[in-house]
């Protein structure tokens, strides 16, 4: 039995009818941008989210650095943002001229208000929270701290449609959340997009004229803008994803509590989520010192895995220029050397999860 990391043509296969019907219908309407697959799948996410807009771009990263910019945060700003975290939010920071600063996290792999305080300087001006591997960060004493500083928050749920902290999505606790459709996430389109989620009427007003070349009436160009749509078939194609949404992330759920109940190898530690969330799982992530064995173990019968991330943001090539060295940040770097992914997706079968348990359990020094 193989039992890939990933397997998206499942998700293709649950529905396929639809999804192919959709396309079609697309295919033949002859409007291709910017109509009214876009316009739907705009308010159908802005409700499930549970703000009032959303505003569909191109890519995850598009959400990130475009929100910064319309947020005015460039050349001798700081945002805080997580050390353990994908290297798109560092981008979306760093891409406008601004500094990332990197706190680290905490035993549930999230930022905390605790750690974020201790890197506010008088140049801090938001705080990037990313709501890693479909575990909700709780939001309520972060949201107090910036307050009380007047920083901006910005949600990185790329990895958390659908997860929720007391009763309240990821994407509706700060001034924006940025999504990603990359095929692998929870909500996963069939190629590139985005979307950023947010309440304020003024802010909602600049990204629809930032996205589309800085134009609100055509060839009227306000402002340097760039080009950054979520095309018909995306979104059409997405909207039907999302009526599945909840019931794939339950599936997502009942396999993590498979794993949470049967994991019993010493040698692996299982992740914590916090208290009063609800979280999506997007990626089951066990921790193990033997980690490179492990994953070798795992192969060696035939079990893929992925490591999520081995290098950290501050240590790659792209960000030497920061001046972070090896031991800069201890708590992001042993994560980086001890955490994997086990397989964990819509369609992975029962006797699939069990091979992984049984093997896991096996796995000695
Ligand atoms: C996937 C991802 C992104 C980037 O999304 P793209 O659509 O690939 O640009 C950003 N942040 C996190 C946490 C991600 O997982």
């Amino acid at each position: 039995m193989e039992v890939p990391a990933v397997r998206l043509n499942l998700i293709f296969e649950a529905h396929k009818e639809e999804y192919m019907q959709k396309a079609l219908d697309i295919l033949s309407s002859g409007r291709y941008i910017m109509g009214k697959e876009l316009a739907a799948f705009e308010s159908a996410f802005a409700e499930y989210i549970g703000t009032r807009h959303c505003v569909g771009l191109a890519s995850g990263l598009d959400a990130l650095w475009i929100t910064f910019r319309i947020l005015g945060i460039g050349s001798g700003d700081e945002v805080i943002v997580q050390g353990n975290t994908f290297i798109a939010g560092v981008m979306g920071i760093s891409i406008n001229g601004a500094v990332p600063v990197f706190a680290e996290p905490d035993e549930h792999f999230s930022l905390s208000a605790k750690e974020i305080e201790k890197h506010i300087t008088s140049k801090t001006k938001a705080v990037l929270v990313t709501h890693l591997y479909g575990m909700m960060t709780p939001m309520d004493e972060i949201v107090q701290l910036c307050r009380k500083y007047d920083l901006r928050i910005v949600e990185d749920c790329a990895q958390a449609h659908g997860a929720s902290y007391r009763g309240k999505k990821a994407g509706s606790f700060g001034d924006v959340g940025c999504f990603s459709f990359f095929p692998t996430k929870n909500l996963g389109a069939f190629g590139d997009g985005g979307a950023v989620v947010l309440n304020d009427s003024s802010l909602y007003e600049k990204f629809l004229t930032f996205r589309n070349y800085g134009s609100e009436k055509k060839y009227h160009n306000s402002v340097v803008g760039t080009n950054s749509r979520l095309d018909e078939l995306q979104a059409g194609l997405l909207g039907i994803r999302l009526k599945y949404l909840d019931e794939m992330n339950e599936e997502r759920c009942r396999i993590a509590e498979k794993y949470f109940n049967n994991i019993t190898n010493p040698l692996l530690s299982l992740p914590v989520p916090h208290t009063e969330t609800v979280n999506v799982w997007h990626q089951f992530v066990v921790r193990c010192a033997q980690r490179d064995a492990l994953q070798r173990f795992l192969r060696s019968r035939n079990i893929d895995t992925i490591i999520h991330y081995p290098i950290p943001p501050h240590l790659s090539e792209a960000y030497r220029y920061l001046g972070l060295g090896k031991g800069s940040l201890p708590k992001t770097e042993m994560l980086a050397d001890t955490v994997l992914s086990l397989p964990l997706y819509n369609g992975l079968s029962a006797p699939e999860q069990n091979r992984v348990i049984e093997t896991l359990n096996e796995f000695s020094e």
